[in-house]
């Protein structure tokens, strides 16, 4: 007899190989076996089923808050699940876990509490009012009703105002009208998603659902691939999806450059290098194109680097899963060591296509520039962008 643990049959398949282990980028960090992809899945066996030893030496494996916690210790990134050479489905298994320790009542941990608060008083999770959501618009603000709406998302309505500023700007150098839930906007979720605090996610659900279909949008871009996932992935698996479509910004805009909308006459300054965020690739719909026919348009083709893992095998910046606010300075780690394999490489400006990423490559920036200038090791020139930032100035 064990533990009812999700996904137990398949975990039963778990060869110990550790092909999860060597490319997991929290592992590579931390080094603790028992915070690995490899590791988890073996108490997550061991919980779900006593062995025969185990019932000789009368041991009952159980979980424990440090287990809980360790679950935490991923970034979300999928690239577990795609090396897994039993095809044990990893990415549902960790938020499967999440969810079902947090309904035992292990969780949520310190650290995701205030976010919780957060979306609950003010539905986003960075402690911001809500009725400040639109204030980076300033003068800007889009109609009421459209066929095209943008959904700007949490991050960047408060927190990376820089990339939803060009947004703005680039939407309407194309003359695209957009229409906005504006401040009825609300997280869509995938905060919660990550945290696996979920009770709350239906009636988000439906009232972005709801607000989104009276501004009569039959497109919904999101600037966010972590709210295209959940506006079009979680909404629909959990029957809640609109009727509309959804895709991320890289598409409307490569689509926008296509039609000649959009011209980059200016190729901005800098030696770029491309990272694909998880959420846009590999976890998501697998976005690799549209964004490198931005890059091509704006900087010309071959006229950019890649790193030597992109697409499906790319590396995580460690800024998502709601890991960062568990141990922000691994995170920021994880992004530093991706920024010094950018600089190897010989890029000088690291560009892509989601806030979080952003966020934490720039926190690997600041942590680099610090470092460097301590050990008097010289500058450290790497600067983090996103796509629409870059675009922007080609115009
Ligand atoms: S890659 Fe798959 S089979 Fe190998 S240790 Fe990881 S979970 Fe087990
Ligand atoms: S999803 Fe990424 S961070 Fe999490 S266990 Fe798998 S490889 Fe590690």
């Amino acid at each position: 007899m064990g533990v009812d643990v999700p996904f137990a049959e398949e975990l039963d398949v778990c060869l110990r190989c550790g092909y999860c282990r060597s490319v997991c980028p929290t592992w590579r960090e931390v080094g603790w076996e028992s915070a690995s992809p490899r590791g988890r899945a073996y108490w997550l066996r061991r919980i779900a089923r006593q062995t025969p030893l185990d019932r000789a030496m009368g041991l009952r494996p159980e979980v424990t808050q440090r287990f809980f916690e360790h679950f935490y210790y991923c970034t979300m990134c999928g690239r577990c699940a795609e090396v897994c050479h039993t095809a044990i489905p990893l990415h549902h298994v960790w938020e499967s876990c999440r969810e079902w320790l947090i309904r035992e009542g292990w969780g949520p941990l310190e650290p995701h509490v205030a976010r919780l608060r957060s979306l609950a008083t003010d539905n986003n999770p960075w402690g911001h009012p809500a009725n400040r959501r639109t204030e980076w618009l300033g003068d800007r603000k889009p109609a009421a009703t459209g066929d095209v709406l943008w959904f700007v998302g949490c991050s960047e309505s408060y927190t990376q105002v820089q990339a939803s500023a060009a947004g703005a700007k680039l939407l309407d150098a194309a003359g695209v009208s957009r229409s906005d839930p504006g401040t009825e906007e609300r997280c869509r979720g995938n905060a919660e998603c990550n945290i696996a605090a979920t009770a709350h996610l239906d009636a988000r659900a439906r009232h972005n659902v709801d607000a989104i279909e009276a501004t009569g949008a039959t497109r919904v871009v999101s600037g966010c691939p972590g709210c295209t996932l959940t506006l079009d992935g979680i909404y629909r698996d959990r029957g809640m999806g609109g009727d509309f479509e959804v895709i991320h910004m890289t598409q409307f805009l490569a689509e926008l450059l296509d039609e000649g909308k959009l011209v980059p006459v200016k190729r901005p300054r800098g030696k770029v290098i491309w990272h694909d965020p998880c959420e846009l690739g590999r976890v998501g719909d697998r976005i690799y194109g549209a964004p490198r026919r931005i890059l091509d348009a704006v900087l010309g083709e071959d006229n950019w680097l890649e790193f030597a893992l992109n697409r499906d095998e790319a590396t995580c910046c460690g800024g998502g899963g709601a890991f960062k606010g568990v141990d922000d300075r691994i995170a920021v780690r994880i992004a530093a060591n991706k920024l010094e394999e950018a600089e190897e490489l010989g890029a000088s400006v690291c560009v892509t296509a989601c806030p979080t990423c952003r966020f934490n490559l720039n926190h690997g920036v600041q942590t680099l520039k610090r470092e460097r200038k301590e050990a008097e090791e010289g500058a450290f020139k790497m600067r983090a962008m996103d796509i629409k930032e870059l675009l922007l100035r080609s115009l």
